[in-house]
């Protein structure tokens, strides 16, 4: 882990292309000499990505999805928003996504403070987009799936809990990495790249390591044709803290103890 400083809070919101002009021209300059500012960004920039890629191809009728792209474009300052260009909802909401992770990760200045108001009421814009998601479109069970998931997702990088937890990929898929943001009251947002085609009959499963339990699965990942993929798992409210996240192959299904070879691998950059 690099070491963090004032300027790395700025990161996310310099990929989000929200920064001032002066904002951004200084940082840009910044990020062209700081090899940490740099290495954030990029995986920043991954994240968001694979975040983007997490949404089904398949949308929700287009008058569903211009609902809740309405809501969730509302956003407070019209400024942070007008740069998205919005081509798909992932697409609008992977910057957002982003950004929570990075505020909630570096120390919470006033700049971060501020930021993480605005991830809190999007969260309760995309909360209504889901409610009214549900009420006029009960039927249309594709739409409620991905309102649930944004909103599942939004909760986590809001807690008030987060912890961040970056994966290394392990041979032979040292090309892989992960990003795990973790809160014990509202599960575990699970971010992977370049994750190695899996044999047929073979998935990737995700544990939380504690000090004092056998590996706790959280679920299985499934990642796309690139290997990368996100999901959200719900994890047991009274689950030990993690003291490391892994992912191993294992047969389909998933197992109830980890058996295959690790890929990724990760530990907390400080006790949680
Ligand atoms: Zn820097």
């Amino acid at each position: 882990m690099s070491p963090e400083h004032d300027e790395q809070a700025l990161a996310a919101a310099y990929v989000l292309g929200a920064l001032e002009p002066e904002e951004h021209a200084a940082f840009k300059a910044h990020v062209a000499g700081c090899q940490h500012c740099a290495a954030e960004v990029g995986s920043l920039q991954r994240v968001a990505d694979a975040l983007a890629r997490s949404v089904p191809e398949r949308t929700p009728r287009p008058e569903v999805r211009a609902r809740i792209l309405a809501s969730i474009q509302a956003a407070p300052r019209q400024q942070v928003v007008s740069p998205f260009r919005p081509r798909s909802r992932a697409q609008a909401l992977a910057p957002w996504l982003s950004v929570a992770a990075t505020v909630v990760a570096t120390k919470m200045g006033a700049y971060a403070m501020r930021m993480q108001q605005r991830v809190e009421m999007l969260e309760a814009r995309v909360e209504d987009a889901e409610r009214r998601a549900l009420a006029a479109e009960r039927r249309d069970s594709e739409a409620t799936r991905v309102a649930l998931r944004v909103q599942n997702t939004l909760a986590v990088l809001a807690a008030p809990d987060l912890a961040r937890i970056d994966l290394e990929g392990q041979p032979p898929a040292g090309a892989a990495s992960g990003r795990a943001l973790w809160s014990r009251e509202r599960g575990m947002v699970f971010a992977a790249s370049n994750l190695p085609a899996l044999p047929a009959g073979r998935v990737y499963q995700v544990w939380v390591v504690t000090a004092t339990t056998p590996p706790v699965s959280a679920g299985l990942l499934s990642p796309d044709a690139s290997g990368g993929g996100v999901a959200h798992f719900e994890t047991p409210a009274d689950i030990a803290a993690p003291v490391a996240i892994a992912v191993t192959v294992e047969p389909a299904g998933g197992v109830p103890a980890p058996t295959g070879e690790k890929v990724l691998v990760g530990a907390p950059a400080a006790a949680l």
